[in-house]
Protein backbone atom coordinates (compact mmCIF):
# COMPACT_ATOMS: atom_id res chain seq x y z
CA UNK A 1 0.00 0.00 0.00
CA UNK A 2 1.37 3.54 -1.23
CA UNK A 3 -1.04 5.39 0.26
CA UNK A 4 -1.52 6.89 4.04
CA UNK A 5 -3.87 5.25 6.14
CA UNK A 6 -5.24 7.45 8.59
CA UNK A 7 -5.59 6.46 11.95
CA UNK A 8 -6.31 8.92 14.25
CA UNK A 9 -9.35 10.21 14.21
CA UNK A 10 -9.07 11.18 18.00
CA UNK A 11 -6.54 14.14 17.21
CA UNK A 12 -8.52 15.08 13.84
CA UNK A 13 -10.54 14.21 11.20
CA UNK A 14 -10.82 14.96 7.44
CA UNK A 15 -12.96 18.18 6.82
CA UNK A 16 -16.10 16.17 4.86
CA UNK A 17 -15.96 17.88 1.28
CA UNK A 18 -19.66 19.29 1.59
CA UNK A 19 -18.51 21.13 4.31
CA UNK A 20 -16.02 23.02 2.99
CA UNK A 21 -18.50 23.39 -0.27
CA UNK A 22 -20.82 24.76 2.75
CA UNK A 23 -18.15 27.23 3.68
CA UNK A 24 -17.02 28.86 0.44
CA UNK A 25 -19.59 31.40 0.18
CA UNK A 26 -18.47 33.21 3.14
CA UNK A 27 -15.42 33.64 2.37
CA UNK A 28 -15.87 34.78 -1.44
CA UNK A 29 -19.67 35.92 -1.54
CA UNK A 30 -21.45 36.19 1.33
CA UNK A 31 -18.00 37.73 3.62
CA UNK A 32 -19.91 40.43 5.04
CA UNK A 33 -19.55 41.05 8.84
CA UNK A 34 -22.25 40.04 11.03
CA UNK A 35 -22.42 42.67 12.73
CA UNK A 36 -22.63 45.52 10.27
CA UNK A 37 -25.98 46.86 9.82
CA UNK A 38 -26.64 46.93 5.97
CA UNK A 39 -28.53 44.29 4.17
CA UNK A 40 -25.03 42.54 2.18
CA UNK A 41 -24.40 41.10 6.13
CA UNK A 42 -27.68 39.44 6.10
CA UNK A 43 -26.28 35.70 5.16
CA UNK A 44 -23.52 35.89 7.87
CA UNK A 45 -26.17 36.35 10.02
CA UNK A 46 -28.37 34.27 8.99
CA UNK A 47 -25.97 31.39 8.78
CA UNK A 48 -24.44 31.87 12.66
CA UNK A 49 -27.99 32.10 14.16
CA UNK A 50 -28.92 29.18 12.09
CA UNK A 51 -26.07 27.03 13.11
CA UNK A 52 -26.91 28.13 16.55
CA UNK A 53 -30.30 26.33 16.18
CA UNK A 54 -29.04 23.43 14.75
CA UNK A 55 -26.61 22.72 17.15
CA UNK A 56 -29.14 23.74 20.17
CA UNK A 57 -31.45 21.03 18.56
CA UNK A 58 -28.67 18.56 18.42
CA UNK A 59 -28.49 18.50 22.39
CA UNK A 60 -32.13 19.65 23.33
CA UNK A 61 -30.99 22.61 24.12
CA UNK A 62 -31.96 26.24 23.46
CA UNK A 63 -30.51 28.53 20.72
CA UNK A 64 -29.49 31.35 23.38
CA UNK A 65 -27.42 28.65 25.28
CA UNK A 66 -24.86 27.96 22.23
CA UNK A 67 -21.74 30.07 22.16
CA UNK A 68 -19.41 30.19 19.64
CA UNK A 69 -15.57 29.67 20.39
CA UNK A 70 -12.39 28.82 18.94
CA UNK A 71 -12.29 24.98 19.56
CA UNK A 72 -12.50 22.80 22.66
CA UNK A 73 -9.43 24.11 24.68
CA UNK A 74 -11.11 28.10 24.60
CA UNK A 75 -14.54 26.28 25.66
CA UNK A 76 -12.76 24.25 28.83
CA UNK A 77 -11.16 26.83 29.53
CA UNK A 78 -14.02 29.50 29.93
CA UNK A 79 -16.36 27.04 31.28
CA UNK A 80 -13.81 26.46 34.58
CA UNK A 81 -12.57 30.14 34.52
CA UNK A 82 -15.68 31.85 34.32
CA UNK A 83 -17.54 29.67 37.17
CA UNK A 84 -14.29 30.21 39.63
CA UNK A 85 -14.76 33.69 38.73
CA UNK A 86 -18.72 34.04 39.21
CA UNK A 87 -18.93 31.62 42.25
CA UNK A 88 -15.93 31.91 43.88
CA UNK A 89 -18.05 33.78 46.53
CA UNK A 90 -19.76 30.58 47.40
CA UNK A 91 -17.12 28.47 47.02
CA UNK A 92 -13.50 27.61 45.97
CA UNK A 93 -13.31 24.03 45.30
CA UNK A 94 -13.97 22.21 42.14
CA UNK A 95 -13.69 18.83 41.44
CA UNK A 96 -12.44 16.71 38.15
CA UNK A 97 -11.32 13.67 37.48
CA UNK A 98 -7.38 12.34 36.82
CA UNK A 99 -8.07 11.32 33.30
CA UNK A 100 -9.14 14.82 31.69
CA UNK A 101 -7.87 16.16 28.78
CA UNK A 102 -5.02 18.92 29.73
CA UNK A 103 -7.26 21.84 28.83
CA UNK A 104 -8.77 21.23 31.84
CA UNK A 105 -6.14 19.52 33.90
CA UNK A 106 -3.83 22.96 33.49
CA UNK A 107 -6.75 24.89 33.76
CA UNK A 108 -7.54 23.39 37.18
CA UNK A 109 -4.02 24.30 37.92
CA UNK A 110 -3.93 27.72 36.99
CA UNK A 111 -6.40 28.32 39.75
CA UNK A 112 -4.98 26.35 42.27
CA UNK A 113 -2.21 29.17 42.09
CA UNK A 114 -5.15 31.28 42.69
CA UNK A 115 -6.54 29.54 45.70
CA UNK A 116 -9.06 27.68 44.26
CA UNK A 117 -8.90 23.54 45.73
CA UNK A 118 -9.24 20.96 43.16
CA UNK A 119 -10.18 17.45 43.96
CA UNK A 120 -8.91 14.95 41.34
CA UNK A 121 -10.70 11.84 41.44
CA UNK A 122 -9.34 8.63 40.50
CA UNK A 123 -10.67 6.05 37.83
CA UNK A 124 -10.44 2.29 37.91
CA UNK A 125 -8.23 0.12 35.35
CA UNK A 126 -11.02 0.26 32.66
CA UNK A 127 -10.45 4.79 33.05
CA UNK A 128 -14.25 5.13 35.02
CA UNK A 129 -14.51 7.83 37.34
CA UNK A 130 -14.97 5.77 40.99
CA UNK A 131 -18.10 7.19 41.76
CA UNK A 132 -18.41 6.61 45.04
CA UNK A 133 -15.04 9.08 45.53
CA UNK A 134 -16.34 11.75 44.02
CA UNK A 135 -19.45 11.52 45.96
CA UNK A 136 -17.13 11.92 49.11
CA UNK A 137 -15.44 14.58 47.41
CA UNK A 138 -18.16 17.24 47.29
CA UNK A 139 -18.46 19.80 50.14
CA UNK A 140 -20.07 22.52 50.80
CA UNK A 141 -17.65 24.74 49.11
CA UNK A 142 -17.33 23.04 45.88
CA UNK A 143 -18.90 24.84 42.81
CA UNK A 144 -18.08 22.95 40.13
CA UNK A 145 -18.06 19.09 38.78
CA UNK A 146 -15.99 18.66 35.83
CA UNK A 147 -15.50 15.76 33.89
CA UNK A 148 -14.99 14.46 30.57
CA UNK A 149 -17.65 12.48 27.97
CA UNK A 150 -15.44 10.02 26.69
CA UNK A 151 -11.86 9.93 26.80
CA UNK A 152 -9.22 10.98 24.37
CA UNK A 153 -6.97 8.55 25.25
CA UNK A 154 -8.59 5.32 25.66
CA UNK A 155 -11.55 6.21 24.64
CA UNK A 156 -13.77 5.26 27.66
CA UNK A 157 -16.80 7.14 28.28
CA UNK A 158 -17.91 8.14 32.01
CA UNK A 159 -21.30 7.74 33.53
CA UNK A 160 -22.29 11.38 32.35
CA UNK A 161 -25.78 10.57 33.64
CA UNK A 162 -24.80 9.56 37.04
CA UNK A 163 -22.42 12.66 37.83
CA UNK A 164 -25.18 15.19 36.60
CA UNK A 165 -27.64 13.81 39.23
CA UNK A 166 -25.10 13.62 41.89
CA UNK A 167 -24.48 17.27 40.82
CA UNK A 168 -27.70 18.47 40.65
CA UNK A 169 -28.32 16.61 43.82
CA UNK A 170 -26.12 19.16 45.64
CA UNK A 171 -26.80 22.14 43.96
CA UNK A 172 -23.34 22.19 41.83
CA UNK A 173 -22.87 22.83 38.30
CA UNK A 174 -22.01 20.12 35.90
CA UNK A 175 -19.52 20.83 33.09
CA UNK A 176 -18.57 18.19 31.03
CA UNK A 177 -16.04 18.17 28.01
CA UNK A 178 -17.57 15.84 25.19
CA UNK A 179 -14.93 16.96 22.63
CA UNK A 180 -14.63 13.52 21.55
CA UNK A 181 -18.22 12.50 22.35
CA UNK A 182 -20.63 15.35 20.56
CA UNK A 183 -21.57 14.23 17.10
CA UNK A 184 -20.52 10.03 18.09
CA UNK A 185 -23.17 9.54 20.82
CA UNK A 186 -26.25 10.77 21.35
CA UNK A 187 -26.03 13.46 24.04
CA UNK A 188 -29.37 15.54 26.17
CA UNK A 189 -28.03 18.28 28.30
CA UNK A 190 -31.63 17.71 29.83
CA UNK A 191 -31.39 14.29 30.60
CA UNK A 192 -27.67 13.86 31.91
CA UNK A 193 -28.30 17.09 34.23
CA UNK A 194 -25.63 19.30 32.29
CA UNK A 195 -24.96 22.79 32.86
CA UNK A 196 -22.32 23.36 30.15
CA UNK A 197 -20.54 21.17 27.41
CA UNK A 198 -17.52 22.11 25.73
CA UNK A 199 -16.95 21.13 22.00
CA UNK A 200 -14.95 21.56 18.79
CA UNK A 201 -15.66 20.41 15.04
CA UNK A 202 -12.37 19.21 13.85
CA UNK A 203 -13.41 16.44 15.63
CA UNK A 204 -16.69 15.44 13.53
CA UNK A 205 -15.65 16.29 9.80
CA UNK A 206 -15.75 20.02 10.67
CA UNK A 207 -12.99 22.44 10.18
CA UNK A 208 -10.59 23.45 13.01
CA UNK A 209 -10.42 26.45 14.90
CA UNK A 210 -14.66 26.76 15.69
CA UNK A 211 -15.91 25.31 18.46
CA UNK A 212 -18.94 25.93 21.28
CA UNK A 213 -19.69 26.18 24.61
CA UNK A 214 -23.21 25.19 25.68
CA UNK A 215 -24.30 27.18 29.01
CA UNK A 216 -27.72 26.33 30.46
CA UNK A 217 -30.22 29.36 30.86
CA UNK A 218 -29.52 31.01 34.47
CA UNK A 219 -25.82 30.43 34.98
CA UNK A 220 -23.97 33.27 35.86
CA UNK A 221 -20.65 33.28 33.30
CA UNK A 222 -18.72 36.79 32.78
CA UNK A 223 -17.06 37.77 29.51
CA UNK A 224 -14.48 35.55 28.57
CA UNK A 225 -13.11 37.42 25.84
CA UNK A 226 -13.50 41.16 25.93
CA UNK A 227 -14.19 43.32 23.04
CA UNK A 228 -17.49 43.86 20.97
CA UNK A 229 -20.92 42.84 21.74
CA UNK A 230 -20.36 39.24 19.55
CA UNK A 231 -21.71 35.90 21.09
CA UNK A 232 -24.53 38.53 23.61
CA UNK A 233 -21.22 40.41 24.93
CA UNK A 234 -20.04 37.06 26.99
CA UNK A 235 -16.79 36.91 23.59
CA UNK A 236 -16.04 39.48 21.46
CA UNK A 237 -14.25 39.02 18.70
CA UNK A 238 -15.99 38.96 14.62
CA UNK A 239 -17.19 35.62 14.17
CA UNK A 240 -15.78 32.97 12.31
CA UNK A 241 -18.45 33.10 9.91
CA UNK A 242 -17.33 30.48 7.01
CA UNK A 243 -16.09 28.11 10.32
CA UNK A 244 -19.84 28.69 12.07
CA UNK A 245 -21.21 27.57 8.51
CA UNK A 246 -19.18 24.10 8.12
CA UNK A 247 -19.93 23.25 11.76
CA UNK A 248 -23.61 23.39 10.78
CA UNK A 249 -23.17 21.37 8.07
CA UNK A 250 -20.43 18.84 9.93
CA UNK A 251 -23.14 18.66 13.05
CA UNK A 252 -26.01 18.00 10.57
CA UNK A 253 -24.19 15.31 8.63
CA UNK A 254 -23.13 13.87 11.56
CA UNK A 255 -26.38 13.55 13.48
CA UNK A 256 -28.32 12.31 10.38
CA UNK A 257 -24.95 9.25 10.18
CA UNK A 258 -24.74 8.98 13.41
CA UNK A 259 -25.80 5.07 13.80
CA UNK A 260 -24.33 3.82 10.92
CA UNK A 261 -21.06 5.42 11.18
CA UNK A 262 -20.65 4.04 14.90
CA UNK A 263 -21.96 0.75 13.42
CA UNK A 264 -19.44 1.00 10.54
CA UNK A 265 -16.73 2.30 13.38
CA UNK A 266 -17.21 -0.38 15.75
CA UNK A 267 -16.69 -3.39 13.29
CA UNK A 268 -13.09 -2.09 12.01
CA UNK A 269 -12.01 -1.22 15.64
CA UNK A 270 -13.30 -4.56 16.90
CA UNK A 271 -11.51 -6.05 14.11
CA UNK A 272 -8.49 -4.25 14.74
CA UNK A 273 -8.60 -5.51 18.62
CA UNK A 274 -9.92 -8.80 18.25
CA UNK A 275 -6.80 -9.36 15.75
CA UNK A 276 -3.93 -7.30 17.81
CA UNK A 277 -4.58 -9.22 20.52
CA UNK A 278 -5.00 -12.88 19.11
CA UNK A 279 -2.04 -12.42 17.23
CA UNK A 280 0.75 -10.25 18.91
CA UNK A 281 2.04 -11.34 22.72
CA UNK A 282 2.24 -9.71 25.57
CA UNK A 283 -0.33 -6.91 24.53
CA UNK A 284 -2.92 -5.18 26.32
CA UNK A 285 -5.83 -3.57 25.69
CA UNK A 286 -6.33 0.26 27.59
CA UNK A 287 -9.69 1.51 28.22
CA UNK A 288 -12.72 -0.35 28.63
CA UNK A 289 -13.69 -3.48 26.47
CA UNK A 290 -17.50 -2.44 25.80
CA UNK A 291 -17.92 1.41 27.31
CA UNK A 292 -15.92 3.09 25.09
CA UNK A 293 -16.12 5.19 22.06
CA UNK A 294 -16.65 3.14 18.98
CA UNK A 295 -13.76 4.05 16.87
CA UNK A 296 -10.79 3.77 19.58
CA UNK A 297 -8.20 0.99 19.85
CA UNK A 298 -5.32 1.52 22.52
CA UNK A 299 -3.16 -0.88 23.45
CA UNK A 300 -0.26 -0.97 25.42
CA UNK A 301 2.78 -2.82 23.71
CA UNK A 302 5.35 -4.70 26.62
CA UNK A 303 8.78 -4.30 26.05
CA UNK A 304 8.95 -1.34 23.48
CA UNK A 305 8.34 2.13 23.40
CA UNK A 306 5.54 3.42 21.72
CA UNK A 307 7.46 6.16 20.17
CA UNK A 308 9.25 3.61 17.83
CA UNK A 309 6.51 1.89 16.91
CA UNK A 310 4.59 4.87 15.76
CA UNK A 311 8.26 6.07 13.58
CA UNK A 312 8.43 2.47 12.19
CA UNK A 313 4.48 2.66 11.27
CA UNK A 314 4.57 6.26 9.99
CA UNK A 315 7.31 5.18 7.31
CA UNK A 316 5.05 2.46 6.28
CA UNK A 317 2.00 5.15 5.84
CA UNK A 318 -0.08 4.60 8.88
CA UNK A 319 -0.57 7.14 10.83
CA UNK A 320 -1.03 6.73 14.97
CA UNK A 321 -0.73 8.58 18.20
CA UNK A 322 1.30 7.14 21.02
CA UNK A 323 0.37 7.70 24.41
CA UNK A 324 4.01 9.54 25.61
CA UNK A 325 3.23 13.39 26.53
CA UNK A 326 5.74 14.20 23.51
CA UNK A 327 3.89 17.54 22.93
CA UNK A 328 4.80 18.75 26.59
CA UNK A 329 8.25 18.13 25.51
CA UNK A 330 8.86 15.56 28.13
CA UNK A 331 9.33 11.50 27.97
CA UNK A 332 6.69 10.95 30.71
CA UNK A 333 4.61 8.60 30.13
CA UNK A 334 0.62 9.73 29.50
CA UNK A 335 -1.23 10.71 32.71
CA UNK A 336 -4.16 8.64 31.52
CA UNK A 337 -2.48 5.63 31.28
CA UNK A 338 -1.15 5.97 34.74
CA UNK A 339 -4.08 6.79 36.40
CA UNK A 340 -5.87 3.72 34.96
CA UNK A 341 -2.68 1.65 36.69
CA UNK A 342 0.09 1.52 34.20
CA UNK A 343 3.41 0.96 35.56
CA UNK A 344 5.69 3.31 33.42
CA UNK A 345 7.55 0.95 31.41
CA UNK A 346 4.17 -0.51 29.90
CA UNK A 347 2.72 2.76 29.57
CA UNK A 348 5.53 3.94 27.29
CA UNK A 349 4.57 1.08 24.82
CA UNK A 350 1.33 2.80 24.15
CA UNK A 351 -0.61 3.48 20.64
CA UNK A 352 -3.67 4.23 19.93
CA UNK A 353 -5.15 4.37 16.49
CA UNK A 354 -8.98 5.75 15.92
CA UNK A 355 -10.73 4.60 12.85
CA UNK A 356 -13.35 6.53 11.10
CA UNK A 357 -16.09 5.12 8.83
CA UNK A 358 -13.48 5.43 5.58
CA UNK A 359 -11.04 3.40 6.64
CA UNK A 360 -11.40 -0.44 5.30
CA UNK A 361 -10.83 -4.12 6.26
CA UNK A 362 -8.03 -4.47 4.21
CA UNK A 363 -6.53 -1.24 5.99
CA UNK A 364 -6.57 -2.47 9.02
CA UNK A 365 -5.51 -6.07 7.55
CA UNK A 366 -1.88 -4.32 6.45
CA UNK A 367 -1.61 -1.87 9.93
CA UNK A 368 -1.93 -5.36 11.78
CA UNK A 369 0.78 -6.90 9.71
CA UNK A 370 2.93 -4.21 10.26
CA UNK A 371 2.21 -3.78 13.83
CA UNK A 372 3.17 -7.56 13.83
CA UNK A 373 6.15 -7.14 12.01
CA UNK A 374 7.95 -3.93 13.57
CA UNK A 375 6.88 -5.55 17.38
CA UNK A 376 8.90 -8.21 16.72
CA UNK A 377 11.49 -6.29 15.38
CA UNK A 378 11.91 -4.39 17.91
CA UNK A 379 11.57 -6.58 20.71
CA UNK A 380 14.30 -8.19 19.05
CA UNK A 381 16.30 -5.25 19.64
CA UNK A 382 15.23 -5.00 23.31
CA UNK A 383 17.52 -6.17 26.38
CA UNK A 384 14.41 -6.23 28.89
CA UNK A 385 12.95 -8.56 26.04
CA UNK A 386 16.07 -10.41 25.86
CA UNK A 387 15.99 -10.59 29.77
CA UNK A 388 12.60 -11.54 29.87
CA UNK A 389 13.15 -14.62 27.29
CA UNK A 390 15.82 -15.98 28.81
CA UNK A 391 14.51 -15.53 32.49
CA UNK A 392 10.83 -17.15 31.01
CA UNK A 393 13.20 -20.31 30.35
CA UNK A 394 14.66 -21.01 33.33
N1 LIG B 1 -10.74 18.06 25.06
C1 LIG B 1 -10.56 16.83 24.53
C2 LIG B 1 -11.14 15.64 25.21
C3 LIG B 1 -9.85 16.68 23.34
O1 LIG B 1 -9.66 15.47 22.83
C4 LIG B 1 -9.32 17.84 22.71
C5 LIG B 1 -8.51 17.72 21.48
O2 LIG B 1 -7.78 16.77 21.29
C6 LIG B 1 -9.55 19.09 23.29
C7 LIG B 1 -10.26 19.16 24.47
C8 LIG B 1 -9.05 20.35 22.65
O3 LIG B 1 -9.81 20.69 21.54
P1 LIG B 1 -9.29 21.72 20.45
O4 LIG B 1 -8.25 21.02 19.67
O5 LIG B 1 -10.48 22.06 19.63
O6 LIG B 1 -8.77 22.92 21.18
Amino acid sequence: MNQTIYLDNAATTRTNPQVVEAMLPYFTENYGNPSSVYEFSAPSKEIIASARETIAESLGARPAEIYFTAGGTESDNWAIKAVAEAYGDKGKHIITSKIEHHAVLHTCEYLEKRGFEITYVDVDENGIIKLDELRKAVRPDTILISVMFANNEIGTIEPVKEIGRIAREHGILFHTDAVQAYGHIPIHVDEYNIDMLSSSAHKLNGPKGIGFLYIRTGIKMRSFVHGGAQERKRRGGTENVPGIAGYKKAVEMAMASMEEREKKERELRDYLIDRVMAEVPYVRLNGHRTTRLANNANFAFQFIEGESLLIMLDSSGICGSSGSACTSGSLDPSHVLLAIGLPHEIAHGSLRLTVSSENTMEEIDFVVERIKEIVKRLRDMSPLYEDFVKSAKR
